[in-house]
């Protein structure tokens, strides 16, 4: 088991420990278990942690990009070196087995503290020549940053946030989401080790209402929310009443497309992949798989066969590759969903069993014969259940991949290049793969289009979602006025 942290928040470089917020039991999702008691930040701590946080990110702007980036990347470097004791947090938090935690998490969280630390120093304004006259442009940070994560990859979404956000000059506030408390804390004991000032990157939990306090004050010059589109909508709308800078990574329900020419083995892996990893709680996982009917049985055969191979148990034994789902209620949320694809007509080829056990255990489920039109082929399930839909032909299944309000991500296998090519170009979505799903490497842009999301994490693109430019027009000569 864990130890309770020393507090439930982190502010200011440390752990406060404030019991007059309501109580947030943690669970270890895998039997349910209280590992941990935290609180909920009240107002008065909001207040506090808004204005230290303020006040910290004047002399962090002032440092050179360089000297900001070696914190980063010192911070990065104690993040590798404690990927096996992050992980095994992680576990605790989430209930992702550990297989997937040890290369996953702590590991992607380093990765975007590396890039971005090492990007830090490199981020200049540029000169615009006018005649004689000149413009330069000032690449300066945005001010307080306020990210809100939701409970899938607690470790990761933290440090996508805060890496861009603090290499660019900016100070944060993490709110995690109110069912993965842990691992934030982690993150921010971690940045004050590798020598980050006070205030700079704070942690406050608590559920909705924190997360609004938060994004309707004033002195927050922007919102990062990873979360549902729903809820996405309510934080836009919040933040554009302040007309604050907005990162919106939501909720999607991808097409992954299967031509008769895909090699089968790696299609029926990058469905597993993107439908199962994490137990399906993957917001860009490819849960509407269209399979082209010449070879569907020959999918669903191979489909079925791997997945007799996965492995449920004990999070923490590392041989587990199937984990539970991280709350009663979203067992309860995919449970529903179940029972609509029956209700509906799909064909349930395999799983969808709730274990008998404590925690909150369902097996990875496949329905086959999956229409349109069907609940489960519609909207999010952000759980283990994979909707394969039938198709015959190439613009035909396009029409149909984009018929949805989502556009987060779109997978497509085949062996002809060209088709890929052209396949994936007309896809509405932000982040897409051929012959491959779900990779998200800290180098590549990822975000959604349409509902799934606004702006981008990762990359060179997130700099300019941290950043703004002022420009400075330079006169070398006199003024000519009216009058
Ligand atoms: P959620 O929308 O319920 O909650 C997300 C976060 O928002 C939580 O921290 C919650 O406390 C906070 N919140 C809720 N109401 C708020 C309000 N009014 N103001 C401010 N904050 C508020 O999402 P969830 O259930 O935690 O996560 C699952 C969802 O997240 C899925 O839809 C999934 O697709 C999405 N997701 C998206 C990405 C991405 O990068 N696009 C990544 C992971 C998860």
């Amino acid at each position: 088991m864990i130890a309770q942290p020393p507090g439930s928040h982190f502010v200011g470089g440390a752990y406060i420990d404030c019991h007059e917020g309501a109580p947030l039991p943690v669970q270890y999702p895998a039997t349910g278990e209280v590992i941990a008691t935290l609180h909920d930040a009240t107002p008065d701590l909001i207040d506090q942690t808004i204005t230290a946080a303020r006040a910290a990110q004047v002399g962090w702007s002032e440092m050179t990009g360089t000297e900001r980036g070696r914190i980063l990347r010192r911070a990065a470097d104690i993040m590798r070196d404690r990927n096996h004791d992050l992980s095994v947090l992680e576990t605790y938090d989430t209930g992702k087995p550990l297989s997937e935690t040890l290369v996953a998490d702590a590991t992607s969280g380093a990765d975007a503290l590396e890039y971005f630390g090492g990007l830090a120093g490199s981020l200049t304004g540029e000169h615009i020549q006018l005649g004689e006259d000149w413009v330069y442009t000032r690449r300066e940070p945005l001010g307080l940053c306020v990210g809100i994560g939701a409970w899938n990859y607690p470790t990761q979404i933290a440090c996508w946030k805060a890496a861009p956000a603090l290499a660019c000059g900016n100070a944060v506030i993490f709110k995690p989401s109110e069912e993965t408390p842990l691992c934030a804390l982690k993150v921010a004991e971690i940045l004050v080790e590798a020598g980050l000032p006070a205030g700079l990157f704070n942690v406050l939990q608590g559920r909705g209402d924190v997360g609004a306090a938060l994004v309707t004050d004033p002195r927050v010059n922007k919102v990062s929310l990873t979360g549902s589109v729903p809820t996405g909508r309510k934080v836009y709308a919040a933040a554009a009443a302040g007309l604050k800078h907005v990162t919106m990574e939501l909720g999607g329900k991808s097409p992954l497309i299967v031509f008769d020419d895909a090699d089968i083995d790696d299609a029926v892996g990058g469905a597993i992949l993107g439908n199962f990893y994490s137990s399906g709680q993957v917001c860009s996982n490819g849960t509407r798989v269209f399979v082209h009917k010449v070879i569907k049985e020959a999918f669903l055969t191979r489909l079925t066969e791997r997945l007799a191979t996965a492995i449920l148990g004990d999070p923490h034994n590392e041989a587990t590759n199937f984990g539970p789902l991280v709350s009663a209620r979203q067992l309860e949320i995919v449970q529903g969903y179940i029972a609509k694809g029956q209700a509906e007509g799909a064909r349930l080829v395999t799983g969808g069993e709730t274990l008998d056990q404590p925690g909150h255990w369902i097996t990875p489920a496949v329905f086959a014969d999956v229409t349109d039109d069907m609940t489960i082929a519609r909207e999010e399930i952000f759980g283990p259940v994979m909707a394969v839909l039938d198709f015959e032909d190439e613009e035909d299944v396009i029409t149909r991949a984009n018929a949805t309000e989502f556009g987060l991500s779109a997978g497509v296998f085949t062996r002809d290049l060209k088709r890929g090519h052209r396949v994936i170009a007309q896809l509405q979505a932000g982040s897409c793969f051929i012959n491959s799903y779900n990779d998200a490497p800290v180098e590549a842009p990822f975000g959604g289009v349409k509902s799934s999301g606004v702006g981008r994490e990762n990359s060179k693109a997130a700099i300019d979602h941290y950043s703004q430019l002022k420009s400075v027009y330079v006169r070398m000569g006199h003024v000519e006025a009216p009058f």
